[in-house]
């Protein structure tokens, strides 16, 4: 089924926790992603017939199934044992010369798993596949969704009883800057060595020692999060455990895609001072690889010195960060003018105007961008002078997509699934695999909530 090599569980035994998922009551299937299957060399057949493989009921061949140890600063908050708490990985199926992490989430408990049940309810299974999976669509480096099954069995949750699902996830690694964080927090430089040597093979090939690794993380963030940023993507959850040195966005916790454009725009229930807000989001990403450097700074050399090193190499950040953001912005507004695009933000900003459909207006119907705003004699002025440039309007139509997981309907798909009807999880999962194009069918999918619909809570 899977061609696996498993190198982590080459890595020494303090790294993880070997064991099997726990089995499930009576496996089901939510969905077989076939085109992932496909781009994994995979055939969807075989998948097909096997559901109790991603329930966990069967480990597949050549799989060595453990759990990942990792720490993490949560909230800004030091926790020193996460982990899979919930999560095992199978193995790293290999293919084409690519490398694949397969990890089963909601597989459940572990010697992680501290209060929690190990297990996943089907809301968050389905929310994680749907946003992942449009993620994907949209261009941005994400983990993604393989499969989804039911388990035929309860979970316990604050709104009572659940049906509860696993996630099959699969991403280029599941190294966060947590996992260096746990190792540098107990003295383990020898274990801290090890998963430099391992991160710089799989992630960052030729890259010149911790520092050469931290400049690699870097890059990739600076992009990442500049990407999340131009589409409206609001995380929710950027502890430190939840940053991968891949690149990869991780974790669809009580992530949303903001709809009315406003730069404080929080979701998460538990991000009570809004740690994590949209505009926040780049300095959010620095402090985490503040804590990246800190913790691979055993491994720099001479203390002060590599201090010295690696704040320098950290203040590099602002400079990197603010060129994916220009060029994201330039993308969007056709030109590259970065006064004008911050003050169109402002005028969005000042009528909370829907952010991906005016930026689509603009690209494909400009005049119509002008129902988005307020202020319309504030947005005359812009545009007449923004018309002006000659804006790229093929470069604006592949920056700018028509469709973007709104949170209501995410919901929608969520509570028809919680009574068995998955029709309008796979309705919406089959137009957000498209996002660049108006069609007839993706219509309803591109009206913002009404303020009735309107989702301003998130959970995890
Ligand atoms: P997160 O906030 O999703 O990044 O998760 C933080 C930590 O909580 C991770 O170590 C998870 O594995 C763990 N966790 C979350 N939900 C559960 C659960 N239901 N059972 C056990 N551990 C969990
Ligand atoms: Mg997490
Ligand atoms: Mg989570």
């Amino acid at each position: 089924m899977f061609a696996f090599d498993n190198s982590y569980a080459r890595l020494p035994a303090r790294f993880y926790t070997k064991m099997a998922p726990t089995p499930v009551a009576a496996p089901g299937w939510i969905a077989l992603n076939e085109g992932l299957a496909r781009e994994m060399g995979l055939d969807p057949e075989a998948l097909r017939v096997a559901p109790e493989v991603f329930a966990g009921n069967r480990v597949p061949e050549g799989a060595v199934p453990l759990a990942q140890l990792y720490a993490g600063h949560q909230f800004g908050g030091w926790s020193p044992q996460l982990g899979d708490g919930r999560a095992i990985l199978l193995g790293e199926h290999v293919a084409d010369g690519r490398r694949w992490d397969v990890a089963l989430k909601g597989s459940g408990p572990t010697p992680y798993s501290r209060m929690g049940d190990g297990r996943a309810a089907i809301g968050p299974v389905i929310r994680e596949y749907l946003v992942s999976e449009a993620m994907h669509a949209l261009g941005v480096p994400t983990t993604r969704a393989l499969a989804a099954v039911t388990t035929g069995e309860t979970v316990l949750r604050q709104e009572g009883p659940l049906p509860g699902a696993v996630l099959t996830r699969v991403a280029a690694s599941h190294i966060r800057v947590g996992t260096f964080q746990v190792f540098a927090a107990r003295d383990d430089t020898e274990a801290l060595g090890s998963l430099l040597d391992h991160a710089i093979a799989r992630h960052a090939p030729g890259a010149d020692g911790p520092m050469g690794l931290l400049r690699a993380v870097m890059e990739k963030q600076a992009r990442l999060v500049a990407q999340w940023m131009g589409l409206g993507f609001v995380h929710g959850v950027m502890n430190t455990d939840n940053m991968t040195i891949s690149g990869e966005t991780i974790d669809y916790g009580p992530c949303a895609y903001m709809e009315a454009y406003h730069p404080d725009t929080v979701f998460s229930s538990i991000d009570q001072f809004g740690r994590y807000a949209w505009s926040k989001q780049p300095d959010i990403a620095l402090w985490n690889l503040a804590q990246l450097a800190t913790a691979l700074l055993p491994l720099m050399g001479a203390r002060e010195a590599a201090v010295a090193e690696a704040t320098e190499v950290l203040e590099g950040f602002r400079d990197l960060y603010t060129a994916a953001w220009e060029d994201v912005m330039s993308a969007k507004i056709g030109l590259r003018d970065m006064e004008l695009a911050m003050e169109l933000l402002a005028i969005l900003a000042e009528g909370q105007g829907d952010f991906t459909n005016s930026f689509r207006a603009l690209s494909v119907d400009p005049g119509a961008a002008r129902d988005q705003v307020l202020n319309r004699g504030r947005f005359d002025d812009w545009f007449a002078r923004w018309r002006a440039r000659g804006p790229d309007f093929d470069a604006m139509a592949q920056a700018n997509p028509a469709l973007i997981p709104r949170n209501h309907q995410v919901e929608a798909a969520i509570a028809a699934a919680e009574t068995g009807d998955l029709a309008p999880f796979h309705a919406l999962g089959a137009q957000l695999a498209d996002p660049w194009h108006e069609t007839e069918a993706n219509a309803p999918y591109r009206v913002p909530a009404t303020p009735a619909e309107r989702v301003t809570r998130t959970f995890c």
